[in-house]
């Protein structure tokens, strides 16, 4: 239970409300911050401007996914307010409170390391990243059967990359019945890819692996899927690209060549936002659970 906890939430979309039933069931005190425009009340939490919030007492902040932008400001689906936070509101805060956010950036990292406050980003965590490849590999396929007039099974699919995504992605692709070559340059991976029943390929020779691609899935953050890349590819292949912005195919020459590459990112909060505000939810309830532990067992 998280009795007594004070909790501010926020900004945030869809799966923030996950994130709110969770925690008032299990008994938190809630500050509802840029949710004025929601309809539903939740017991145990209020809804406030940030300018009414009193930081002294919070025991934790929580972003929405991204956190904030490059200038501090708070993605507020559930309001027109804006919502910037800054160090001096952290600052207020007490020493054990922590921020808790999907990803950071250089604003919300200089932010909490100036008012020495642990930030925590649930998208490092392996758990996390495991159980948001199921939406993203399901928002996968929905994009595959969108975009082609074949179906995935008997098709010859290109996975690069053998991470927690590139792994699920392979993996269920397989299970449809479709052809898999996964392109990974650890030897470890390779082996893993032989051990799963796929076809392995180094990452050196994604160039002539490409050449009977009806559709490529790329998972790895970097410009791989290069023109060099794209000339080789039938004129028919897709190109999905789930790595984090801006994607690792050079769209511009896929446009040229009359490729289609389509860069996809956030699909679990898009096709199925329930399930990944649970997956946050949980590993946030979880972690607070921790922290009010270790806290109390040190007042003791
Ligand atoms: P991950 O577990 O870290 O996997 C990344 C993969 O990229 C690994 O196979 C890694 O191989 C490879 N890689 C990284 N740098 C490389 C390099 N320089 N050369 C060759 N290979 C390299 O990450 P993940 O959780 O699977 O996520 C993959 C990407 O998808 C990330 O950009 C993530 O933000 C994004 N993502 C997108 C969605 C969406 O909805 N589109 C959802 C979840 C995640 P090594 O092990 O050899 O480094």
């Amino acid at each position: 239970m998280l009795t007594g906890m004070q909790i501010a939430v926020i900004g945030g979309d869809a799966r923030q409300l996950e994130i709110i039933r969770k925690l008032t069931e299990l008994d938190a005190r809630l500050s509802l911050i840029g949710f004025e425009q929601l309809d539903h009340a939740f017991t145990g939490a209020v809804k406030e401007k940030l300018d009414e919030v009193d930081f002294s007492n919070m025991d934790a902040l929580i972003l929405p996914v991204p956190g904030t932008n490059l200038e501090g400001h708070v993605e507020t689906i559930f309001s027109n307010e804006k919502v910037i936070l800054t160090a001096e509101m952290l600052l207020k805060t007490p020493e054990h409170c922590t921020i808790y956010s999907g990803i950071s950036n250089a604003y919300l990292n200089g932010i909490t390391t100036e008012a020495n406050r642990p930030l925590i980003q649930l998208f490092e965590r392996d758990d996390v990243a495991i159980y948001n490849s199921i939406p993203t590999v399901e928002g996968t396929i929905m994009m595959a059967i969108q975009h082609t007039d074949f179906t995935i099974h008997g098709s010859n699919i290109t996975v690069l990359g053998l991470g927690r995504v590139g792994m699920s992605v392979a993996r269920t692709f397989h299970a449809l019945g479709a052809k898999i070559k996964v392109g990974a340059r650890k030897t470890e991976h390779l082996a893993r890819i032989t051990e799963m029943g796929l076809t392995p390929f180094h990452l050196n020779e994604v160039e002539q692996q490409v050449k009977d691609t009806d559709i490529l899935i790329n998972t790895i953050p970097l410009l791989i899927v290069t023109a060099s890349v794209i000339s080789k590819m039938p004129a028919h292949t897709l190109i999905i690209d789930l790595a984090s912005k801006p994607g690792g195919t050079d769209f511009r020459y896929a446009e040229k060549r009359g490729i289609k590459a389509l860069l996809a990112p956030g699909l679990p909060g898009i096709v199925a936002p329930k399930t990944a505000g649970q997956i946050l939810a949980n590993v946030l309830a979880q972690l607070l659970q921790d922290d009010l532990g270790k806290r109390k067992g040190k007042i003791k």
